[in-house]
């Protein structure tokens, strides 16, 4: 409810406001829906209702096609205007030009700061490539704190609504990561910025450490609108403007570039939607992916070998959020090492991530892809076992999510296959038995996907 551009019109334009929510079906029921995730909006919607019922409100649910719910609701309640805030997706488009043909539909402010159309080249051309879009945006858009719109005092809405149940979420475990709400969001931005440790000014330092909890953790939030995206632009504009020494500076500055890069990959999304469906790069749309369905089905479930590997899909099974390092290292194996379609793991994070949303994790998968807009170079491949020594170096990561390697000395805990047997029988971890040996020998796998690469450009290019 805090700075919500939409709300607060609404309130400022009518006596009566009516809070609603549809469930549609054909989000629902998608086969990129997580169970995770859903759960999570789920007890995000029942708290946001207590929060509405504290202000004298409550949420009305209704389920169903969007057009006709609304259409039901606006001939049960009359209202007059019809108020939301934009979402970029091609799908929530498509829905909104739909809702808006019959309806009074008035959108106000959006799931990010920056509206796609804003952020656009001299000649009017969009941007491809980060830096340059980020350094736009930055010229367009510094909040000040009291630009930022407070939680309303009181909302009166009418009595006598219909309102579906909140649907139960289930497939949430109790000892979730991540809490739904407003009130944990805040609190959770809050405390990143000002808290004990003070993370955004540590951000440089720590955002790859997978052992540690050293980013802000809001993907979520932000996600489902729980967390004002102009909020934490504003925190953390405000934090570097209030920090003298250049360490803290350049940390709150990466910080505040993660931010952009979401805004980034929502304007590419906007503009290219045919990316959900394709590489960016026409020269890398016809890799002859190999596909192997027992290979998926072990990186699917964090069985390669690689404990790096294994425990950021794991961390991703059990929690439905892993650490970005994380999601870099197992994407670039999925698809460097093993040749599978990054769209197959992109679509696999869809139906496991809480934060699962399609235009981060398409940028995501086709930048580590190296067939997106601004991607890394695709001779890069990242190599497991150096990124699991240099961003879990102590290996509390791996330990804690593979417990068949919790005995296992330090030395070898990175390429356990390299431990000889007789330290295999002293730490308990047979490797071949109780913990697989690697699904493939990364030098190997490095020139097999170098040479598909460079094969690929070249067919392209006769
Ligand atoms: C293959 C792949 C798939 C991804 N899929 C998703 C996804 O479905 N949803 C999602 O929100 N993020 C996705 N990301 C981006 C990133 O991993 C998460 O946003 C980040 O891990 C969230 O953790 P945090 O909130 O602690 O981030 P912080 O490091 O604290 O950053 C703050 C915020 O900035 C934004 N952000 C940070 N990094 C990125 C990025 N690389 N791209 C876009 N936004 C970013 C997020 O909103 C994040 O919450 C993906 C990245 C990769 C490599």
């Amino acid at each position: 409810m805090s700075d919500n551009q939409a709300l607060t019109e609404t309130i400022s334009s009518a006596k009566s406001v009516i809070p609603v929510f549809v469930l549609d079906p054909k989000l629902i029921d998608s086969p990129n829906a997580s169970h995770k995730r859903l759960a999570f909006l789920y007890k995000g919607l029942a708290q946001l209702d207590a929060d509405l019922q504290e202000k004298g409100s409550k949420l009305i649910i209704r389920q169903g096609n969007p057009k006709e719910a609304l259409s039901n609701l606006v001939k049960d309640s009359g209202a007059k205007q019809l108020y939301a805030e934009a979402d970029f997706s091609p799908y929530a488009r498509t829905r909104d030009v739909e809702v808006a043909r019959d309806l009074p539909l008035k959108l106000v402010g959006g799931s990010c700061v920056s509206h796609p159309e804003s952020v656009l080249k001299k000649d009017g051309e969009t941007y491809k490539v980060f830096t340059p879009f980020m350094r736009a945006w930055k010229s367009l858009y510094q909040f000040q704190t009291e630009q930022l719109l407070p939680v309303p005092e009181h909302i009166h809405t009418p009595k006598g609504i219909a309102s579906e149940e909140i649907p139960v979420p289930t497939g949430l475990s109790s000892s979730l990561l991540i809490q739904p709400g407003e009130k944990p969001a805040n609190n959770r931005l809050h405390d990143f910025i000002s808290g004990e440790l003070r993370g955004i000014y540590q951000y440089s330092d720590t955002r790859n450490l997978m052992d540690i909890r050293g980013t802000a953790q809001i993907s979520p939030y932000l996600r489902f609108g729980m967390l004002s995206a102009r909020l934490c632009v504003s925190a953390a504009q405000q934090a570097l403007q209030h920090t003298p020494d250049d360490h803290s500076k350049r940390s709150a500055e990466i910080w505040l570039n993660e931010l952009i890069w979401r805004e980034f990959f929502i304007s590419i999304l906007y503009h290219y939607p045919s990316v959900l469906q394709q590489s960016f790069r026409e020269e890398l749309r016809a890799i002859p992916w190999r596909n192997d369905l027992s290979e998926f089905s072990a990186w699917c479930d964090g069985r390669t070998g690689y404990p790096i590997i294994d425990a950021a899909m794991r961390q991703l099974l059990n929690t439905g959020w892993m650490h970005n390092r994380g999601r870099m290292i197992v994407a670039s194996f999925l698809v460097k090492h093993l040749l599978i379609d990054w769209r197959w793991g992109e679509k696999f994070f869809m139906q496991h991530l809480i934060d699962g949303d399609p235009a981060a994790n398409n940028g995501g998968w086709q930048w580590t892809a190296g067939t997106g807009t601004d991607a890394a170079t695709y001779f890069r491949v990242f190599n497991p076992i150096l990124q699991s020594k240099k961003f879990d170096p102590h290996g509390n990561f791996i330990r804690k999510w593979i417990p068949e390697l919790s005995g296992v000395p330090g030395k070898y805990l990175h390429e356990p296959w390299k431990m000889p047997k007789g330290i295999q029988r002293q730490s308990g971890c047979n490797i071949g038995r109780d913990y697989p040996l690697p699904i493939v020998d990364h030098r190997f796998a490095r020139e097999r996907v170098l040479e598909v690469y460079n094969r690929a450009k070249k067919v392209y290019q006769q």
